[in-house]
Order: C-alpha cells, then sequence, then structure tokens
C-alpha cells in the first residue's frame, strides 16, 4: 500500500506554524508497515486541495490530511473531500451532541458554524475527538481513501494512536499485538522516568503509557507477520517491564480494577464490603458484575443522606456536624460501619461531592474521600478528581469508584506511598 501525507494551512506555508504532523505520521504509518511515498502542504483553497486529491490518486492508494476540519469559513478539506467522492454531508448527531457538550462545560455560547464539524459525508468512519471539536473521518472509495484528522497536534496525536492506526490496520499484511500491563500508585511521569531508557531502546515492542479514568496502564505493542511471532517478541519485554516496576504491577490484561481486586482479595482469602455515598453503590455494581464473588464480597450499603449514614452505618452524629459528610472522620466511620455491619476483612467508604451543585472553595466539586478500614487500622485518602467534559457528575463518580478499588488493591498489596 503506498500512502501520501498532506497538510492544510495557510499557516503552515507561511511558516507561522512548525508542520510536526507529517513527521509524527509519517513514523506511525512506517510503525506499521505503511509505505509513504509522498508529503505535502497546501494553503486553505478548495481548488488546490482538489488538484492534490487527483494528483495522490494517480500514484497512491491512501491519502492522510490533516488540518482544515474547523468550524471556520477557511476550513474546507471535509467539503472538498466529500465533492470529489461525489458525496453528500449529512449532519452525525453523536458528534453534534458532544460539540454542545463541550460548550455548555466551558460556558460558551455555541454558534452555528460550530455544527459545521459535525457534518459527515454518509458512509464515512468517524473518529471521536477526546481533545477537541472536531472529529476526524475516512472516506472510502475502492481503492482510494483519505483520512482526515484535525490540524492541533494535541488532537491529532492520540485520535492517530487510539482510532487511526486500528483503523488502518486493515490496509497492511503485518500483525500488531499489543498487551496492557497495568500499575498502580504511580503516575504517567514517574513510570515515565522508571522507564525511560528501556522505551527509547525499543521500537519493536513499542512502550507507551497511558492514563484513563483513574487507571493506568503501559501498552507493549509488537509487530510481526503472524500473532504468534508477535507474542514472541512482546513475552521478555513484558517480563522485564514487571521486573523494574515491581510491586506496582497489578496484571497484565487484566479486564477491569474490580477484577484484580476480586483475584487478590480471593488469593489473601479475606472479605470485602462497602458503604457508599457519592458513588451511589458503583462499586457494589462493579463487584457484583463478576460472576461468583460472592466468596469475598460481601455486600455494601449506599447511605447517600446523613441520616442513613448514621442509623445504617453509625456515624455519629458530632461528626457529622462538626466536619460534615464529605470529610475523612465520616469517611473512616463509613468504612468502619461496613466492617462491622457485614463482618468483613476490609470495607471501602465512599463520600465526596459529585457536582455540578454543592461544591464551595473549602470542599469542591470533585472532592471526594474514600474511607479504608481494616481489622488493623483505619485511614482515609483525600482525592480531588479532574472534571471532564462529557459529563462532569458521572465522571467524577466513575473515577471515584475506580479510584477506590485502586486504594484497595494498593493497601492489600503492601504499598504506602
Ligand atoms: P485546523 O485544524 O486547520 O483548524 O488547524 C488548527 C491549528 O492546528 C493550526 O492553527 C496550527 O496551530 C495547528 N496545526 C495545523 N496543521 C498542523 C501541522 N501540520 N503541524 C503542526 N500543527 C498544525
Ligand atoms: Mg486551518
Amino acid at each position: 500500500m503506498k500512502a501520501e501525507i498532506l497538510c492544510v494551512g495557510t499557516e503552515l506555508l507561511l511558516g507561522d506554524v512548525l508542520n510536526t504532523n507529517t513527521s509524527y505520521i509519517a513514523k506511525e504509518l512506517a510503525n506499521i508497515g505503511i509505505d509513504v511515498y509522498h508529503q505535502g502542504v497546501i494553503g486553505d483553497n478548495a481548488e488546490r486541495l482538489h488538484d492534490e486529491l487527483d494528483l495522490c490518486f494517480s500514484r497512491s492508494d491512501l491519502l492522510i490530511i490533516t488540518g482544515g476540519l474547523g468550524p471556520t469559513y477557511d476550513d474546507l478539506t471535509k467539503e472538498t473531500v466529500a465533492d470529489y467522492f461525489g458525496l453528500k454531508l449529512k449532519m452525525h448527531e453523536p458528534s453534534l451532541k458532544k460539540i454542545e457538550a463541550f460548550f455548555e462545560s466551558i460556558n460558551h455560547v455555541m454558534t452555528d458554524n460550530n455544527k459545521k464539524q459535525a457534518m459527515m459525508p454518509e458512509g464515512c468512519v468517524v473518529f471521536e475527538n477526546f481533545n477537541g471539536t472536531a472529529p476526524g473521518l475516512a472516506v472510502s472509495d475502492k481503492d482510494k481513501t483519505v483520512v482526515m484528522l484535525p490540524g492541533p497536534p494535541r488532537e491529532m496525536e492520540p485520535m492517530f494512536k487510539e482510532q487511526v492506526i486500528p483503523y488502518l490496520m486493515h490496509f497492511t499484511d503485518s500483525v500488531l499485538v499489543s498487551t496492557n500491563i497495568h500499575v498502580m500508585g504511580l503516575g504517567e511521569s514517574r513510570v515515565e522516568s522508571m522507564l525511560k531508557d528501556y522505551m527509547l531502546a525499543h521500537d519493536n515492542p513499542t512502550i507507551a503509557p497511558y492514563a484513563k479514568t483513574g487507571e493506568m496502564y503501559l501498552r507493549v505493542t509488537a509487530k510481526a507477520g503472524s500473532e504468534a511471532e508477535a507474542r514472541e517478541i512482546l513475552a521478555p519485554v513484558v517480563e522485564e517491564i514487571k521486573n523494574r516496576l515491581g510491586k506496582y504491577v497489578y496484571g497484565v490484561d487484566v479486564p477491569d480494577i474490580q477484577t484484580a481486586v476480586y483475584l487478590k482479595l480471593k488469593d489473601m482469602g479475606y472479605t470485602f464490603s462497602t458503604a457508599e455515598s457519592c458513588t451511589g453503590g458503583l462499586i457494589s455494581k462493579k463487584m457484583t458484575d463478576i460472576a461468583g464473588v460472592s466468596e469475598v464480597f460481601l455486600g455494601g450499603v449506599c447511605t447517600y443522606a446523613n441520616n442513613a449514614k448514621e442509623i445504617i452505618l453509625g456515624v455519629k452524629s458530632d461528626t457529622l456536624k462538626k466536619y460534615g459528610a464529605v470529610s475523612e472522620q465520616t469517611a473512616k466511620e463509613m468504612a468502619e460501619g461496613s466492617r462491622r455491619i457485614y463482618g468483613s476483612d476490609i470495607a471501602v467508604s465512599t463520600t465526596g461531592i459529585a457536582g455540578p451543585g454543592g461544591g464551595s472553595k473549602d470542599k469542591p466539586v470533585g472532592l471526594v474521600y474514600v474511607g479504608v478500614s481494616t481489622g488493623e487500622k483505619t485511614e482515609a485518602f483525600r482525592l480531588m478528581l479532574k472534571r471532564n467534559y462529557k459529563d462532569p457528575r458521572n465522571y467524577i463518580r466513575e473515577s471515584a469508584a475506580i479510584n477506590a478499588l485502586l486504594i484497595v488493591l494498593k493497601i492489600l498489596s503492601g504499598i504506602t506511598d
């Protein structure tokens, strides 16, 4: 397969912006065995883009374009490519909803031209933009394919890595196999500093850190002629990373954090229970997603109102009055209450402010306390969870549940830092 890269933007021609997209994409394509035969830059001009499409498809099969997907009149990429393939543009509702939510979250009025970013040629493949508003897309007609991506590198690069590469894998003969090494108790930058030399020394497999809703993992990806060969390349590298990160690795290709907690509890012969407020039963839900979990998970309560915290869990009314429901003290008493009710070996609690309202300067939206009680001691952990424009309340609750499970896993694994 022959590919070309074309960057659209008058600012690139004028030299105002350094064209980093081309080198990024060229490297990524080389990694998956797609040969790049030409690279180009043009200004924001439909006619010249049209000519470039003709030229490209006279010699290549795949064109990757970046830029010109924005809301303004000079953003013409999608319209020109749709016209070239004879495709009509139609409103893509999921993209429109995302763009509306984005503007709502930053409290800006969405102008009509922003809707243009959600107009998509019929039959295209859409790549979601998690870091901006303009989605990416791909259109194909027989042996011609155009992939269109937003210009800003911070939007384009993650989109390329997470969505475009899997899409392009259909076009190559080589096989990519990935394995995820799950890490707890270490941030992305610390993992990177612990592995930097090792990461730089490898280009097959590649090693890339990812962070997702409070979880962190390393994706190790090998490319080879067959899956068996790729797995052979992966195995020693995965072992070496596990050795280097030691107790901070909680699993390889574990489906989720609750499964990791379940396996650890089972291994240690411990029972577990919950007392949830802001997560409203999400931790219980996650644990009970696992069939057969009753051998370690005894149950949980959802005590949302103060009264319920007092009556069901025995949280002291003085504690609630003096420190409030969202406090270290309440989190601890909730966890202790759950352990008492269920007779479990370890209990976790959550109490926090999921928003959108209810925050204050001292206790802002996103503040969550997680309590953990074991036979030995009861501790509380303060989390300041990031908001996410898609759905801040849900994001905070989901992230609190995952973080609470990660904290339980850390305690069970004897990680104290
Ligand atoms: P656009 O998607 O055309 O609206 O591009 C928006 C911005 O992305 C530009 O103003 C540049 O700052 C940046 N950008 C666009 N193309 C590139 C490129 N090839 N390399 C690096 N940055 C770019
Ligand atoms: Mg532009």
